[in-house]
């Protein structure tokens, strides 16, 4: 299956995308995900990509279409994916839709998680990422007293674009530039939206639910 996540910083796209992609049996592709293991790794691209996510900017189209391209040509991706945090804007996902036709290749259904902004505001405030597994935590829902991952025992760290001034622009970021894709896949059809409020594994079953009809 070839699988598009959309919702607003905050929404649950990360957490969901590791449930779904695993039930799935697909590689979960995290755009936001390569790009801060680039800036760790401080990689020619980290260091781009670095002063636009400070400041909430996307990074520029030709250069993540590009490592979006690179990674659809690995081998784990041919018979299907889960694109998390790509496309972001309707020129990214009008080059998607050329690239993925060029190997004879569509994607099935974008599946939009839908939260108001006091939640997404919440959410983002309390976020906690593990620098050695990647895994998602809350501070408040997960109930997190320590700073270490109950995964893997990594240490957990906030991003810098969580700071609440990065925050108020990515929202407005998503508002103006990619919210339109909603209305973009709409037209073809491809489109479904869930309530991301809730548990996590209700969501995800809401998920699961709503993108089954989809399945090849
Ligand atoms: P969130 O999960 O909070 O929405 P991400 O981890 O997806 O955030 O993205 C973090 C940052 O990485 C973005 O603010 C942007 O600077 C950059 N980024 C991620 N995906 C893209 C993309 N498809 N196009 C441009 N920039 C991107
Ligand atoms: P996104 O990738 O869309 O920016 P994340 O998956 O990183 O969002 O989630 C943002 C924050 O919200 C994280 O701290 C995560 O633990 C928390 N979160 C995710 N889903 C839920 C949920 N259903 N209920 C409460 N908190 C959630």
């Amino acid at each position: 299956m070839r699988l598009v996540l959309v919702g607003p910083p905050g929404a649950g796209k990360g957490t969901q995308a590791q449930y779904i992609a695993s039930n799935l049996s697909i590689p979960k592709i995290s755009t936001g995900d390569i790009f801060r293991a680039n800036v760790s790794g401080g990689t020619e691209l980290g260091k781009l990509a670095k002063t636009y996510m400070d400041r909430g900017d996307l990074v520029p189209d030709e250069v993540t279409i590009a490592m979006v391209r690179d990674r659809l040509s690995e081998d784990d991706a041919q018979d299907g994916f889960l694109l998390d945090g790509f496309p972001r804007n309707v020129a990214q996902a009008e080059i998607l839709r050329d690239m993925l036709k060029d190997w004879g290749q569509a994607l099935d259904v974008v599946l939009e998680l839908v939260v108001d902004d006091d939640e997404v505001v919440r959410r983002l405030a309390g976020r906690r990422t593990c620098s050695q597994c990647g895994r998602i935590w809350h501070v408040e829902f997960d109930d997190k007293k320590d700073d270490k991952c109950d995964a893997c025992g990594g240490a957990l760290f906030q991003r810098d674009d969580d700071k609440e001034e990065t925050v108020r622009h990515r929202l407005e970021v998503y508002q103006e530039q990619t919210a339109p894709l909603v209305s973009y896949y709409a037209d073809e059809d491809i489109l479904v939206g869930v309530d991301a409020t809730g548990p996590v594994e209700e969501v995800t079953q809401r998920a699961m639910d709503a993108i089954r009809p989809y399945m090849d």
